[in-house]
């Protein structure tokens, strides 16, 4: 009989038709949800997605026509997301070890690759130990909660990623948070923190909006004077900053210095999914017992580890990748500025080219796109009021002929719309 009803209840919703939920409360959640969306649209931050119907790449194809597109805003430094041997390797991962594990780590969801791609980790990063996570998000959520206490404090630099604030939000420790790379107030926000137990500075390596590096050197030094250890977020250096590509740490000769690292294979490693973090190994045998999204989360998927694992090979048999991508960077960088833009930053794959104006890094973008080449125009909230600009994003296969129409549809679209005079 429930199976007549059903039937029947499938029917008169029409197969397959969206179920919208009735009684006042949904009618008023609805109406509250509407009148929130519309707030965001009135703000002009409304976000929507552009449906790509190719491989993530240097060139792409949108769905719906545009083929062809040169991509400028993908995080694929080093261009490994569709390389061929990061795809047999997932492939192979898939047949030899399934789509994945139905379970979390600790229960039933440990396999060897899983082992070896941390034991790999930790060799890349000469660390001793580290413990995958299903994003870098989940190693930020876990890492501050599970280490601090309230006896301790945690000094963050204020434009940290959201995945840290929102970590750090989690913990119970006493929080201070540092002026943008302000070494004067990191020193203040030290001296105040050392009737505390323990202080851990918390820094993103590079910073994401703005291209701009962690003074990690001058970091590492306030924290041996106020007895401190120091965090990194590496998600925009890992494979690509240093002469080897280990990150900022090896870029500014700190890597004995830096105690814990947090990064993600959903970059420059190949760009699948996933994140770790690395250091001592009393600090990953305490994550593995405390961290909640490695506890309560899936283990990452064969296919996901295959990937990254073949490209810390890549990365590991030769520093020539991660060399790769400094010439083309400097390229663009030096070409746009002696166009007359502004580029944020310095020496970073993420140029930032600063428009002040939300207005005119939204047309500018949209027309950029008209010529073939994706870019986007950040504004506020995601920068602050008056600083809005068009990220650029250099990867290592993007060509020269790439990157100079690159800049030439810039000098165009910029003379057209006033940014240049
Ligand atoms: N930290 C930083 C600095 C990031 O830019 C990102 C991603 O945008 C993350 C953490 C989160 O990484 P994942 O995509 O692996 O969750």
């Amino acid at each position: 009989m429930w199976r007549a009803a059903a039937v029947r209840a499938l029917r008169g919703a029409g197969a397959g038709a969206p179920r919208a939920a009735s009684g006042a409360a949904a009618a008023q959640l609805r109406r509250r949800l509407e009148s929130e969306l519309e707030d965001i649209r009135g703000a002009g931050t409304w976000k929507s997605e552009r449906v790509i119907a190719s491989r993530q790449g240097p060139h792409l194809r949108l769905a719906g026509g545009g083929a062809g597109i040169l991509n400028f805003c993908a995080n694929n430094y080093l261009g490994l997301s569709s390389h061929p041997e990061v795809i047999r390797a997932a492939v192979e991962a898939l047949e030899k070890f399934g789509a994945g594990l139905s379970s979390v780590r600790f229960i039933c969801g440990t396999q060897s690759i899983h082992k070896d791609l941390e034991e790999k980790i930790a060799r890349f990063h000469q660390r001793e130990d580290a413990i995958l996570y299903a994003s870098c998000f989940d190693a930020n959520a876990g890492i501050f909660e599970a280490l601090l206490t309230p006896e301790d404090a945690v000094l963050s630099d204020e434009l940290n990623h959201a995945s840290i604030i929102d970590g750090i939000r989690l913990c119970k420790a006493n929080k201070y948070r540092y002026k943008h790379m302000d070494m004067q107030d990191l020193e203040a926000k030290l001296k105040e923190a050392q009737k505390h137990r323990l202080r851990l500075v918390a820094t993103d390596g590079a910073f994401s909006m703005d291209g701009d590096i962690a003074p990690l050197r001058e970091i590492c030094q306030l924290a041996q004077k106020y007895d401190a250890l120091v965090f990194i977020d590496e998600c925009h250096a890992t494979g690509f900053l240093g002469p080897n590509g280990r990150g900022t740490d090896e870029l500014l000769g700190v890597m004995d210095k830096v105690t814990i690292i947090n990064s993600t294979l959903g970059k420059a490693l190949g760009g699948a999914a996933g994140g770790y973090t690395t250091g001592p190994k009393s600090l990953i045998d305490l994550l593995r017992q405390r961290s909640r999204p490695y506890l309560f989360s899936n283990s990452l998927p064969p296919a996901v580890v295959g990937c990254a694992s073949k490209a810390l090979d890549l990365l590991m048999e030769s520093n020539a990748i991660a060399q790769s991508m400094a010439a083309k960077t400097q390229r663009f960088r030096s070409k746009m500025t002696a166009a007359g833009f502004t580029i944020s930053g310095k020496d970073h794959p993420i140029c930032p080219v600063m428009l002040g104006d939300a207005r005119l890094a939204s047309v500018m973008a949209e027309d950029m796109l008209n010529r073939g080449i994706y870019v986007i125009g950040f504004s506020y909230p995601v920068v602050p009021k008056g600083k809005a600009r068009i990220r650029v994003q250099i990867s290592a296969v993007h060509s020269d002929e790439d990157i100079d129409r690159c800049v030439e549809a810039f000098t165009e679209v910029g003379r057209k719309h006033g940014a240049l005079s």
